[in-house]
Protein backbone atom coordinates (compact mmCIF):
# COMPACT_ATOMS: atom_id res chain seq x y z
CA UNK A 1 0.00 0.00 0.00
CA UNK A 2 0.91 3.44 -0.93
CA UNK A 3 2.49 5.39 2.25
CA UNK A 4 1.33 8.97 2.92
CA UNK A 5 3.71 12.53 4.22
CA UNK A 6 1.38 15.05 5.16
CA UNK A 7 2.91 18.55 5.03
CA UNK A 8 0.73 21.53 7.31
CA UNK A 9 1.28 24.85 5.31
CA UNK A 10 2.72 26.58 2.28
CA UNK A 11 5.03 29.06 3.93
CA UNK A 12 8.84 28.87 3.23
CA UNK A 13 9.60 25.57 5.28
CA UNK A 14 6.33 23.84 3.90
CA UNK A 15 7.21 24.76 0.42
CA UNK A 16 10.53 23.41 0.54
CA UNK A 17 9.84 20.50 2.62
CA UNK A 18 7.86 18.91 0.05
CA UNK A 19 9.86 19.93 -2.75
CA UNK A 20 12.74 17.95 -0.76
CA UNK A 21 10.85 14.95 0.25
CA UNK A 22 9.60 14.83 -3.70
CA UNK A 23 13.57 15.29 -4.46
CA UNK A 24 14.76 11.91 -2.40
CA UNK A 25 11.92 9.96 -3.63
CA UNK A 26 13.12 10.70 -7.28
CA UNK A 27 16.67 10.44 -6.54
CA UNK A 28 15.88 6.68 -5.00
CA UNK A 29 13.65 6.08 -7.74
CA UNK A 30 10.28 5.73 -5.13
CA UNK A 31 7.92 8.20 -6.04
CA UNK A 32 5.09 5.64 -7.03
CA UNK A 33 5.49 4.29 -3.64
CA UNK A 34 4.60 7.46 -1.92
CA UNK A 35 2.21 10.51 -1.84
CA UNK A 36 2.75 14.04 -0.93
CA UNK A 37 -0.10 16.14 0.32
CA UNK A 38 0.39 20.18 1.21
CA UNK A 39 -2.37 21.55 3.00
CA UNK A 40 -3.00 25.41 3.58
CA UNK A 41 -5.77 28.01 2.74
CA UNK A 42 -4.79 28.21 -0.56
CA UNK A 43 -1.73 26.98 -2.90
CA UNK A 44 0.24 30.02 -2.39
CA UNK A 45 3.38 31.45 -0.36
CA UNK A 46 2.66 34.87 1.20
CA UNK A 47 6.30 36.87 1.35
CA UNK A 48 6.08 38.24 4.55
CA UNK A 49 9.57 39.47 5.07
CA UNK A 50 8.01 42.23 2.05
CA UNK A 51 4.86 42.88 3.94
CA UNK A 52 6.35 46.56 5.39
CA UNK A 53 6.83 47.51 1.58
CA UNK A 54 4.26 49.49 -0.26
CA UNK A 55 1.17 47.48 -2.00
CA UNK A 56 1.29 44.37 -0.33
CA UNK A 57 -1.00 42.73 -2.70
CA UNK A 58 2.16 42.00 -4.75
CA UNK A 59 3.11 39.83 -1.45
CA UNK A 60 1.46 36.56 -2.28
CA UNK A 61 3.40 34.00 -5.33
CA UNK A 62 1.26 31.15 -6.61
CA UNK A 63 2.57 27.79 -5.69
CA UNK A 64 0.01 25.67 -7.70
CA UNK A 65 2.19 24.93 -10.55
CA UNK A 66 5.20 23.90 -8.73
CA UNK A 67 3.62 21.39 -6.63
CA UNK A 68 1.96 20.44 -9.30
CA UNK A 69 5.21 19.78 -11.27
CA UNK A 70 6.67 17.88 -8.07
CA UNK A 71 4.02 15.75 -8.13
CA UNK A 72 2.64 17.30 -4.56
CA UNK A 73 -1.17 17.26 -4.07
CA UNK A 74 -2.57 20.55 -2.27
CA UNK A 75 -5.41 20.36 -0.34
CA UNK A 76 -7.77 23.44 0.55
CA UNK A 77 -7.77 23.82 4.13
CA UNK A 78 -6.87 24.79 8.05
CA UNK A 79 -5.99 22.08 10.36
CA UNK A 80 -7.63 22.36 13.28
CA UNK A 81 -6.66 18.90 15.32
CA UNK A 82 -3.36 16.37 15.10
CA UNK A 83 -4.26 13.16 16.78
CA UNK A 84 -0.97 11.96 16.72
CA UNK A 85 -1.54 8.79 18.12
CA UNK A 86 -3.93 7.73 15.56
CA UNK A 87 -1.69 9.42 12.89
CA UNK A 88 -4.13 11.60 11.14
CA UNK A 89 -5.34 15.21 11.21
CA UNK A 90 -8.88 16.99 11.24
CA UNK A 91 -9.61 19.66 8.24
CA UNK A 92 -11.78 22.27 8.28
CA UNK A 93 -12.10 22.87 4.10
CA UNK A 94 -13.68 26.41 2.63
CA UNK A 95 -16.94 25.53 2.10
CA UNK A 96 -16.81 24.72 6.28
CA UNK A 97 -16.91 21.23 6.42
CA UNK A 98 -14.79 19.02 8.58
CA UNK A 99 -12.72 15.88 7.20
CA UNK A 100 -9.94 13.43 8.64
CA UNK A 101 -6.88 12.96 7.12
CA UNK A 102 -4.17 10.24 7.56
CA UNK A 103 -0.55 10.32 7.82
CA UNK A 104 2.12 7.58 7.81
CA UNK A 105 4.64 11.06 8.59
CA UNK A 106 3.65 14.26 8.78
CA UNK A 107 5.89 17.86 8.58
CA UNK A 108 4.67 20.76 10.76
CA UNK A 109 4.82 23.94 9.24
CA UNK A 110 2.34 25.94 9.87
CA UNK A 111 4.66 28.79 10.99
CA UNK A 112 3.70 32.09 13.70
CA UNK A 113 1.45 34.96 14.41
CA UNK A 114 1.95 38.34 15.97
CA UNK A 115 1.22 37.82 19.69
CA UNK A 116 -1.47 40.74 20.64
CA UNK A 117 -0.62 41.22 24.70
CA UNK A 118 -3.96 42.18 26.92
CA UNK A 119 -3.42 46.32 25.93
CA UNK A 120 -6.87 48.29 25.72
CA UNK A 121 -7.93 48.85 22.15
CA UNK A 122 -5.31 47.25 20.88
CA UNK A 123 -8.05 44.68 18.80
CA UNK A 124 -10.00 47.04 17.47
CA UNK A 125 -7.77 50.41 16.97
CA UNK A 126 -3.64 48.72 16.29
CA UNK A 127 -2.79 47.79 12.85
CA UNK A 128 0.14 45.54 11.68
CA UNK A 129 1.90 43.95 8.85
CA UNK A 130 2.43 40.44 10.24
CA UNK A 131 0.17 38.54 7.87
CA UNK A 132 -0.82 39.60 3.88
CA UNK A 133 -4.58 40.63 5.40
CA UNK A 134 -3.39 42.69 8.06
CA UNK A 135 -0.77 44.57 5.49
CA UNK A 136 -3.53 45.13 2.93
CA UNK A 137 -5.73 46.55 5.49
CA UNK A 138 -2.86 49.14 6.83
CA UNK A 139 -2.27 49.85 3.42
CA UNK A 140 -6.07 50.74 2.55
CA UNK A 141 -5.84 52.80 5.40
CA UNK A 142 -3.08 55.00 4.66
CA UNK A 143 -4.45 55.54 1.23
CA UNK A 144 -7.64 56.34 2.86
CA UNK A 145 -5.63 59.29 5.25
CA UNK A 146 -5.25 61.56 1.77
CA UNK A 147 -9.05 61.86 1.68
CA UNK A 148 -9.00 62.66 5.37
CA UNK A 149 -9.09 66.64 6.56
CA UNK A 150 -5.28 67.60 7.41
CA UNK A 151 -4.67 67.59 11.34
CA UNK A 152 -1.93 66.11 13.51
CA UNK A 153 -3.49 62.63 14.33
CA UNK A 154 -3.57 62.47 10.52
CA UNK A 155 -0.48 62.85 9.73
CA UNK A 156 0.50 60.94 12.46
CA UNK A 157 1.74 57.35 12.69
CA UNK A 158 2.49 55.10 16.00
CA UNK A 159 4.70 52.23 15.50
CA UNK A 160 4.96 50.18 18.93
CA UNK A 161 7.95 47.76 19.29
CA UNK A 162 11.37 48.90 18.12
CA UNK A 163 12.42 45.44 16.89
CA UNK A 164 13.39 43.95 13.32
CA UNK A 165 9.78 44.59 12.49
CA UNK A 166 9.24 48.15 14.24
CA UNK A 167 11.96 49.21 12.25
CA UNK A 168 11.79 47.81 9.26
CA UNK A 169 7.88 49.49 8.64
CA UNK A 170 9.34 52.60 10.67
CA UNK A 171 11.64 53.29 7.70
CA UNK A 172 9.58 52.84 5.03
CA UNK A 173 6.88 54.81 6.46
CA UNK A 174 7.96 58.45 5.68
CA UNK A 175 8.07 57.67 1.80
CA UNK A 176 4.54 55.84 1.70
CA UNK A 177 3.16 58.66 4.20
CA UNK A 178 4.71 61.26 1.09
CA UNK A 179 3.40 59.54 -1.26
CA UNK A 180 -0.29 59.02 0.86
CA UNK A 181 -0.98 62.54 1.80
CA UNK A 182 0.58 64.48 -0.65
CA UNK A 183 3.22 67.55 -0.83
CA UNK A 184 1.71 69.83 1.51
CA UNK A 185 1.53 67.43 4.37
CA UNK A 186 4.37 67.01 7.55
CA UNK A 187 4.00 63.12 8.40
CA UNK A 188 5.31 62.43 11.48
CA UNK A 189 6.57 58.53 12.50
CA UNK A 190 6.95 57.65 16.16
CA UNK A 191 8.86 54.37 17.07
CA UNK A 192 8.20 53.45 20.78
CA UNK A 193 10.29 51.00 22.74
CA UNK A 194 9.81 49.41 25.79
CA UNK A 195 13.64 49.04 26.12
CA UNK A 196 16.35 51.40 26.78
CA UNK A 197 17.75 50.61 23.22
CA UNK A 198 16.30 50.23 19.60
CA UNK A 199 16.94 46.77 18.02
CA UNK A 200 17.37 45.08 21.66
CA UNK A 201 17.06 41.59 20.30
CA UNK A 202 20.05 42.83 17.13
CA UNK A 203 22.65 43.91 19.95
CA UNK A 204 24.57 46.51 20.27
CA UNK A 205 26.58 45.76 16.24
CA UNK A 206 24.09 47.30 13.63
CA UNK A 207 22.53 50.18 16.56
CA UNK A 208 24.37 53.06 15.51
CA UNK A 209 23.87 52.94 12.01
CA UNK A 210 19.86 52.47 12.69
CA UNK A 211 19.91 55.04 14.76
CA UNK A 212 21.50 57.17 12.38
CA UNK A 213 19.33 55.89 9.72
CA UNK A 214 16.32 56.64 11.31
CA UNK A 215 17.23 60.00 12.32
CA UNK A 216 18.17 60.98 8.71
CA UNK A 217 14.90 59.57 7.61
CA UNK A 218 12.96 61.73 10.13
CA UNK A 219 12.11 58.96 12.39
CA UNK A 220 11.60 59.78 16.10
CA UNK A 221 12.55 57.31 19.14
CA UNK A 222 10.89 56.73 21.82
CA UNK A 223 12.69 54.63 24.44
CA UNK A 224 12.04 53.17 27.70
CA UNK A 225 8.33 54.35 26.83
CA UNK A 226 5.57 51.66 27.03
CA UNK A 227 2.21 51.64 25.39
CA UNK A 228 -0.92 51.14 27.96
CA UNK A 229 -4.20 52.16 26.04
CA UNK A 230 -4.71 52.31 22.30
CA UNK A 231 -7.97 54.11 20.86
CA UNK A 232 -9.31 56.08 17.47
CA UNK A 233 -7.28 59.11 17.89
CA UNK A 234 -3.92 57.74 19.43
CA UNK A 235 -2.36 56.05 22.12
CA UNK A 236 -1.46 56.82 25.90
CA UNK A 237 2.05 56.04 27.45
CA UNK A 238 2.61 54.38 30.74
CA UNK A 239 3.11 58.07 32.56
CA UNK A 240 -0.21 59.55 31.27
CA UNK A 241 1.68 61.48 28.17
CA UNK A 242 -0.61 60.84 24.95
CA UNK A 243 0.29 60.88 21.60
CA UNK A 244 -2.31 61.77 18.85
CA UNK A 245 -2.43 59.59 15.82
CA UNK A 246 -4.87 58.21 13.09
CA UNK A 247 -2.63 54.95 12.76
CA UNK A 248 -1.28 52.59 15.40
CA UNK A 249 0.98 49.75 14.10
CA UNK A 250 1.66 47.10 16.79
CA UNK A 251 4.75 45.16 16.01
CA UNK A 252 5.38 42.78 19.12
CA UNK A 253 6.62 39.59 19.10
CA UNK A 254 5.51 36.37 17.25
CA UNK A 255 4.29 33.06 18.74
CA UNK A 256 4.47 29.48 17.27
CA UNK A 257 1.36 27.93 15.34
CA UNK A 258 -1.11 26.62 18.58
CA UNK A 259 -0.94 23.54 16.43
CA UNK A 260 2.48 22.83 18.09
CA UNK A 261 0.53 22.67 21.44
CA UNK A 262 -1.22 19.91 19.92
CA UNK A 263 1.86 17.79 20.16
CA UNK A 264 3.64 16.17 22.95
CA UNK A 265 7.29 17.73 23.69
CA UNK A 266 9.01 20.56 25.31
CA UNK A 267 7.88 23.59 24.01
CA UNK A 268 10.27 27.30 24.15
CA UNK A 269 8.81 31.02 25.50
CA UNK A 270 8.02 31.54 21.81
CA UNK A 271 5.86 27.93 21.60
CA UNK A 272 8.43 26.81 19.14
CA UNK A 273 8.79 22.38 19.83
CA UNK A 274 12.06 21.61 20.60
CA UNK A 275 13.08 19.18 17.70
CA UNK A 276 16.05 16.88 17.32
CA UNK A 277 19.16 17.33 14.81
CA UNK A 278 16.95 15.88 12.29
CA UNK A 279 14.14 18.36 12.84
CA UNK A 280 11.94 15.10 14.70
CA UNK A 281 10.05 15.43 17.57
CA UNK A 282 11.58 13.12 20.05
CA UNK A 283 8.60 12.59 21.55
CA UNK A 284 6.88 11.96 18.19
CA UNK A 285 8.94 9.77 15.96
CA UNK A 286 6.79 9.88 13.23
CA UNK A 287 6.26 14.06 13.54
CA UNK A 288 8.92 16.60 11.99
CA UNK A 289 8.93 20.26 12.27
CA UNK A 290 10.18 23.60 10.60
CA UNK A 291 10.28 26.91 10.40
CA UNK A 292 8.74 28.98 12.76
CA UNK A 293 7.58 26.63 14.57
CA UNK A 294 10.83 24.41 15.54
CA UNK A 295 13.39 25.13 18.13
CA UNK A 296 16.25 23.84 16.28
CA UNK A 297 20.20 23.78 16.70
CA UNK A 298 22.12 25.09 13.62
CA UNK A 299 25.43 24.46 15.10
CA UNK A 300 27.33 22.86 17.79
CA UNK A 301 27.94 25.91 19.28
CA UNK A 302 24.47 26.57 20.95
CA UNK A 303 22.97 28.57 18.69
CA UNK A 304 19.48 27.95 17.07
CA UNK A 305 17.28 29.09 14.54
CA UNK A 306 15.84 32.26 14.49
CA UNK A 307 12.17 32.58 13.52
CA UNK A 308 13.80 33.98 10.02
CA UNK A 309 12.85 32.60 6.66
CA UNK A 310 16.66 32.26 5.74
CA UNK A 311 16.23 29.49 8.70
CA UNK A 312 12.26 28.42 7.57
CA UNK A 313 13.96 27.58 3.74
CA UNK A 314 16.90 25.66 5.10
CA UNK A 315 15.18 23.56 7.47
CA UNK A 316 12.22 22.56 5.24
CA UNK A 317 14.39 21.14 2.58
CA UNK A 318 16.48 18.58 5.54
CA UNK A 319 12.64 18.16 6.83
CA UNK A 320 11.36 17.29 4.04
CA UNK A 321 14.44 15.40 3.27
CA UNK A 322 14.41 13.40 6.16
CA UNK A 323 10.51 12.92 6.50
CA UNK A 324 10.68 11.25 3.38
CA UNK A 325 14.04 8.96 4.19
CA UNK A 326 12.74 8.02 7.62
CA UNK A 327 9.60 6.71 5.53
CA UNK A 328 11.95 4.64 3.36
CA UNK A 329 14.14 3.50 5.44
CA UNK A 330 17.36 5.82 4.96
CA UNK A 331 19.79 7.93 6.76
CA UNK A 332 17.92 11.02 8.17
CA UNK A 333 20.74 14.01 8.21
CA UNK A 334 21.14 16.43 11.06
CA UNK A 335 20.28 20.13 10.05
CA UNK A 336 23.16 22.29 10.42
CA UNK A 337 23.25 26.10 8.79
CA UNK A 338 26.33 27.98 11.24
CA UNK A 339 26.52 30.70 8.55
CA UNK A 340 23.89 33.09 9.86
CA UNK A 341 23.00 36.75 8.44
CA UNK A 342 20.78 40.02 9.34
CA UNK A 343 19.71 42.30 6.17
CA UNK A 344 17.39 44.77 8.13
CA UNK A 345 15.95 47.19 5.55
CA UNK A 346 16.08 51.14 6.03
CA UNK A 347 13.54 52.17 4.06
CA UNK A 348 14.81 55.28 2.07
CA UNK A 349 18.20 55.17 4.14
CA UNK A 350 19.54 51.76 2.37
CA UNK A 351 19.91 49.19 4.74
CA UNK A 352 21.99 47.52 7.26
CA UNK A 353 24.30 44.00 6.30
CA UNK A 354 25.72 41.55 9.30
CA UNK A 355 27.36 38.56 9.21
CA UNK A 356 27.63 36.12 12.34
CA UNK A 357 25.76 36.00 15.89
CA UNK A 358 27.88 39.01 17.02
CA UNK A 359 25.95 40.89 13.94
CA UNK A 360 29.02 41.94 12.93
CA UNK A 361 28.22 44.99 9.91
CA UNK A 362 29.74 44.28 6.80
CA UNK A 363 27.96 46.74 4.54
CA UNK A 364 25.52 49.37 5.18
CA UNK A 365 23.70 51.96 3.01
CA UNK A 366 23.06 51.61 -0.80
CA UNK A 367 24.43 48.77 -1.34
CA UNK A 368 23.04 46.18 1.72
CA UNK A 369 20.04 47.87 0.16
CA UNK A 370 21.04 46.31 -3.05
CA UNK A 371 21.63 43.08 -1.17
CA UNK A 372 18.55 43.24 0.46
CA UNK A 373 16.39 43.88 -2.61
CA UNK A 374 18.35 40.74 -4.50
CA UNK A 375 17.56 38.74 -1.55
CA UNK A 376 13.63 39.99 -1.01
CA UNK A 377 13.26 39.69 -4.99
CA UNK A 378 14.86 36.99 -6.08
CA UNK A 379 16.60 34.43 -2.86
CA UNK A 380 13.65 34.16 -1.01
CA UNK A 381 11.17 32.98 -4.41
CA UNK A 382 10.94 29.78 -5.89
CA UNK A 383 12.44 29.04 -9.21
CA UNK A 384 10.12 28.68 -12.28
CA UNK A 385 7.96 25.70 -11.98
CA UNK A 386 9.68 22.86 -13.91
CA UNK A 387 10.20 19.67 -12.14
CA UNK A 388 13.85 19.47 -12.29
CA UNK A 389 15.06 23.10 -11.52
CA UNK A 390 12.45 22.81 -8.41
CA UNK A 391 13.86 19.74 -7.32
CA UNK A 392 17.49 20.98 -7.89
CA UNK A 393 16.81 23.72 -5.93
CA UNK A 394 15.27 21.57 -3.13
CA UNK A 395 18.73 19.60 -2.21
CA UNK A 396 19.60 20.14 1.46
CA UNK A 397 23.38 20.94 0.72
CA UNK A 398 22.30 24.06 -0.80
CA UNK A 399 22.55 25.45 2.43
CA UNK A 400 25.16 28.02 2.64
CA UNK A 401 27.31 27.30 5.11
CA UNK A 402 30.44 29.92 4.96
C1 LIG B 1 7.03 42.05 8.51
C2 LIG B 1 7.96 40.86 8.56
C3 LIG B 1 9.27 41.02 8.15
C4 LIG B 1 10.13 39.91 8.18
N1 LIG B 1 11.42 40.09 7.74
C5 LIG B 1 12.24 39.03 7.67
C6 LIG B 1 13.55 39.17 7.13
O1 LIG B 1 13.97 40.26 6.75
N2 LIG B 1 14.34 38.07 7.08
C7 LIG B 1 13.89 36.85 7.49
O2 LIG B 1 14.65 35.86 7.38
N3 LIG B 1 12.65 36.68 8.01
C8 LIG B 1 11.82 37.74 8.11
N4 LIG B 1 10.55 37.58 8.62
C9 LIG B 1 10.17 36.28 9.20
C10 LIG B 1 9.72 35.28 8.16
O3 LIG B 1 8.72 35.83 7.34
C11 LIG B 1 9.20 34.02 8.86
O4 LIG B 1 10.21 33.54 9.72
C12 LIG B 1 8.85 32.97 7.83
O5 LIG B 1 7.75 33.38 7.06
C13 LIG B 1 8.56 31.62 8.51
O6 LIG B 1 8.28 30.67 7.54
P1 LIG B 1 7.34 29.44 7.88
O7 LIG B 1 7.24 28.63 6.64
O8 LIG B 1 7.81 28.78 9.12
O9 LIG B 1 5.92 30.08 8.26
P2 LIG B 1 4.95 31.04 7.43
O10 LIG B 1 5.67 31.77 6.37
O11 LIG B 1 4.22 31.80 8.48
O12 LIG B 1 3.94 30.02 6.75
C14 LIG B 1 3.02 29.26 7.50
C15 LIG B 1 2.08 28.54 6.56
O13 LIG B 1 1.23 27.69 7.33
C16 LIG B 1 -0.14 27.91 6.98
N5 LIG B 1 -0.94 27.54 8.14
C17 LIG B 1 -0.96 28.15 9.35
N6 LIG B 1 -1.80 27.49 10.16
C18 LIG B 1 -2.31 26.45 9.45
C19 LIG B 1 -3.24 25.42 9.74
N7 LIG B 1 -3.81 25.32 10.93
N8 LIG B 1 -3.53 24.51 8.77
C20 LIG B 1 -2.96 24.61 7.52
N9 LIG B 1 -2.06 25.57 7.20
C21 LIG B 1 -1.74 26.48 8.15
C22 LIG B 1 -0.15 29.37 6.58
O14 LIG B 1 -1.30 29.68 5.82
C23 LIG B 1 1.14 29.46 5.78
O15 LIG B 1 0.95 28.92 4.50
C24 LIG B 1 9.66 38.65 8.62
C25 LIG B 1 8.34 38.50 9.02
C26 LIG B 1 7.49 39.59 9.00
C27 LIG B 1 6.05 39.40 9.43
Amino acid sequence: MKQHILVIGSGFAGLWGALGAARLLEQQGRTSEVDITLVSPAPVLHMRPRLHEHDPARMETPIAAHLAAAGVRHVAGLVERIHHRDRSVELRGADGSLSQLGYDRLLLTSGSRMHRPGVPGIGEHAFSIDQLDEALALERHLQALGAAPSSTARDTVVVVGGGFTGIEIAAELPARLRAALGAGAAPRVVLVERNVAVGPELGPGPRPVIEEALEQLGVEILLGAAVQAIDAGGVRLAGGARIEASTVIWTGGVRASGLTAQLPGERDAFGRLHVSDDLRLPQAHEVFAAGDVARAATDEEGNHAMMACQHAINMGRYAGHNVAADLLGLATVAYRQPFYVTCLDLGGWGAVYTEGWERTIKMIGGRAKALKTQINTEWIYPPAPERSLLLAEADWRNTVVA
